[in-house]
């Protein structure tokens, strides 16, 4: 039974470190520059369980998108009580696990989907040495996405010409417009940043370390906010004919195909597991995304409206923040203890999968 989502990144922090040392776990913490909402320390925490020479490793990380770190926080603790607690010492030596608590720990603290600079870490991950994306249609509603007021009547002005937009081009292309990936707009939404972020070279640097004698790696990226309430889809960076896609399939049943669009995602630019192999050289690299559905669609992105809102022309400490907070916190995460329940048993199937793929 998993653990009802932490009211703070601070409390998800301090829970989940006292789980992994509780559990024998060997922690390290590396801490951001910056302190979080309430001024306390923010780090990756990253806690090992299992063989250090095993020639298997599993990721599994939260908070990439810092808001949905509450679950995914609360999902790796499930972890270690659960799966890590049970399995027997051969399994531990067979396959070392890997916890990445919070990734992105500033967008976590501050209740928000992207970073220290407004960037989506998942848009973040281009080959910086080469051009820019090119703009799927951002560019055009960029104002209306993000308005400089965010009153009730500058709202639905907006919202209603978006709807237009909507109504023109079809759901599939105003989604792609939106969240595929844009690098133009810095206090827009899915911005990509100009620059490695903080967590991109964070990961950069370690990865190989924390693979270490691995020859086989699978990563678990924890999210939520598309698709069915408390569904849970795997989504692979990769096509349907690349090899990483395939032992998905194996390993789990199904795998949907961002880049062949069969996806609750729009294929993006710059997400992390798909420069993952970049990182970690010759080894076998299986990676999905675990994408758990909140609410509807909508209310999700005014949430995200709301908040880049908040960042570029109100005050994030100000009287209207905590309620714009309230509503990025509802649409990402859901405190009814059923949703984590149904999430925490859609996650062993996929520990399971992942087991049995990484140490046949
Ligand atoms: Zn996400």
């Amino acid at each position: 039974m998993p653990n009802h989502l932490a009211r703070t990144y601070q409390q998800a922090r301090s829970d989940f470190l006292a789980d992994a040392a509780r559990a024998g776990g060997e922690v390290i913490s590396y801490k951001h520059p910056q302190t979080g909402l309430e001024g306390e320390e923010l780090a990756i925490d990253v806690a090992q369980f299992g063989g250090g020479e095993a020639s298997s490793v599993l990721f599994v990380v939260s908070g990439t998108h810092g808001v949905e770190g509450y679950s995914g926080s609360a999902l790796q603790r499930h972890l270690i009580s659960g799966y890590l607690a049970d399995r027997s010492a051969e399994q531990a030596a067979a396959l070392r696990v890997v916890l990445v608590h919070a990734l992105n720990p500033v967008g976590f603290s501050w209740v928000r989907r992207v970073n220290e600079d407004n960037v989506d870490l998942n848009r973040n991950f281009i080959d910086w040495g080469g051009p820019l994306p090119a703009d799927a249609g951002y560019d055009e509603i960029a104002d209306l996405v993000v308005p400089q007021e965010w009153s009730a009547d500058a709202q639905e002005a907006s919202t209603a010409q978006l709807l237009e937009v909507v109504a023109r081009v079809g759901l599939a292309d105003f989604q792609a417009r939106i969240s595929s990936g844009q690098y133009r707009h810095k206090t827009g939404i899915f911005y990509g940043g100009a620059e490695k972020t903080w967590s991109h070279r964070w990961l950069e640097d370690h990865a190989d370390m924390l693979a270490g004698s691995a020859t086989k790696v699978g990563i678990v990226d924890l999210h939520t906010g598309l698709g069915p309430w408390g569904h849970g889809e795997l989504i692979s960076h990769e096509a349907r004919s690349d090899a990483g896609y395939e032992r998905g399939i194996q390993w789990w049943g199904e795998v949907r195909s961002m880049a062949d669009g069969e996806s609750v995602s729009a294929a993006v630019t710059g997400d992390w597991l798909g420069r993952s192999q970049v990182f970690l050289g010759q080894r076998e690299v299986t990676a999905v995304a675990l994408e758990f559905g909140t609410v509807d669609v909508i209310a999700v992105l005014q949430s995200l409206r709301a908040d880049a809102w908040l960042h570029a022309y109100g005050d994030p400490t100000g009287p209207d923040a905590p309620a714009i907070r309230a509503k990025v916190r509802a649409a990402f995460a859901d405190d009814d203890p059923l949703w984590i329940e149904t999430l925490a048993v859609r996650l062993d199937e996929v520990i399971a999968g992942s087991v049995a793929g990484l140490t046949n």
